[in-house]
């Protein structure tokens, strides 16, 4: 028995039993690569699920945090601090959108922005029983409200009654959405790209159709970017590349790059008719330490050119996996978009991501049949060589 068996049995002991773990105890992390207490290095192309896109130590952002921590943790949103300040006036810029809530997580900003979308059609029209329309095979988080709009039965059943008035669409089938719209429609909520449904980008088309019909309707078109943004698709946001712009996004995952943070964002029209003092509120987001990891984020971004290497070694990707995908009869799909891609195979993919920890290499599955590349924002070719190489001793 090693020292990590001893901790799993510790932990299997102790902690709810909600995740069947990979068994590995990791211990620190240094660049793109992942160290187990018991030393062995492991490439990461996971990044903690798209959260710590600036490869690890990266000493400019522990520094911020740190002397963060040695000023100020939190003061309640009854005050104001500056750093969540400079981080919502950054996050406006990079996003083109009007008014920020910060909070801890990702599900909390979906429950805001089911919040807003609500008090947007109660101040329309007076009405409670407007419908929400999400996808199938969507993803929104845990809570009771984002589990709500989140598409897969499975995670539902047994937590029913959902909250009420939402109706569920085919991803990138305009005519599905057609469908679910009546009078009562007051928001159409989306991931621009899915990701634990299986990395499905939404088609150009039908992105641009579901804006016509919002614009028309005057209902809100509300993107999930908690995965697929803060660069991971070679944008700040993933919607940027189809210039479709939502009324209402979420963010969180990347955001902070570890500490947890998430937050949902409008435009002023939007801002300016739904939420007031009083309607929503959190204790802990915004604080300073939250707002001081977004800065240091934002700056790291722009500093090291953090797009352009998404750009360039997402392509590179692109092309790593098209030519492992040629080479495998198995592999049925590969799709993406910049440092999100998804390999869909014929199978259950759980051996090979256990034979690829084993050989040092961190994967993580999306639904079951299909791999999930979302390495760190910051992955060099070199490093997607080398992932290849262990990749293809495990098919
Ligand atoms: C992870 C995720 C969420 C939920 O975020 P949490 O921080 O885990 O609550 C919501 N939407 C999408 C698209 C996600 O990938």
């Amino acid at each position: 028995m090693g020292i990590m068996s001893d901790y799993i049995e510790e932990a299997e002991a102790a902690l709810l039993h909600t995740y069947n773990r990979y068994q590995v105890v990791f211990d620190h992390g240094e660049g793109n690569y992942l160290f187990d207490i018991e030393g062995k290095r492991y490439l990461d192309f996971v990044s903690g699920i798209a959260v710590f896109a600036l490869g690890y130590g990266n000493k400019e952002y522990n520094d911020a945090v740190k002397a963060q921590v040695d000023k100020i943790l939190h003061t309640s949103n009854y005050y104001y601090n500056v750093p969540a300040i400079e981080a919502a006036k950054g996050i406006k810029k990079i996003s083109g959108m009007d008014r920020v809530f910060f909070t801890n997580s990702g599900a909390e900003a979906v429950e805001g922005a089911i919040k807003t979308a609500r008090k947007y059609g109660f101040l329309k029209d007076g009405r409670t029983d407007h419908e929400i329309i999400a996808m199938e095979h969507s993803f929104h988080g845990r809570t009771m409200g984002a589990l709500s709009v989140t598409g897969k039965r499975a995670y539902r059943d047994a937590f029913e009654p959902m909250i009420g008035n939402i109706r569920f669409a085919e991803y990138n089938d305009i005519e599905s959405v057609k469908a679910c719209l009546n009078d009562k429609t007051i928001a159409i909520l989306l991931e621009t790209v899915q990701g634990e449904g299986g990395i499905h980008p939404a088609d150009e088309a039908f992105l641009k159709e579901l804006r016509k019909i919002c614009d028309e309707r005057d209902i809100l078109l509300m993107l999930d970017e908690i995965q697929c943004g803060m660069g991971r698709s070679g944008e700040y946001f993933a919607w940027q590349r189809y210039g479709v712009k939502p009324d209402v996004m979420t963010v969180a995952k990347a955001l902070g790059c570890g500490v947890p943070v998430g937050a949902f964002l409008m435009t002023e029209k939007v801002g300016q008719a739904s939420l007031v003092a009083g309607d929503h509120g959190t204790t802990y987001g915004g604080n300073p330490l939250g707002g001081a990891a977004i800065c240091a984020v934002l700056k790291i971004f722009e500093e090291k050119h953090v797009l352009e290497n998404v750009r360039e070694s997402g392509a590179y990707l692109y092309e790593v996996l098209e030519d492992i995908k040629d080479g495998h009869s198995d592999i049925v799909d590969h799709r993406g978009v910049g440092l999100m891609q998804g390999l869909e195979f014929d199978h259950p993919v759980a051996d090979i991501i256990n034979k690829a920890l084993d050989k040092g290499l961190v994967l993580i599955n999306a639904g079951t049949n299909i791999i999930r590349f979302l390495p760190p924002l910051v992955i060099s070719k070199k490093e997607i060589d080398d992932m290849a190489a262990i990749l293809k001793e495990c098919l």
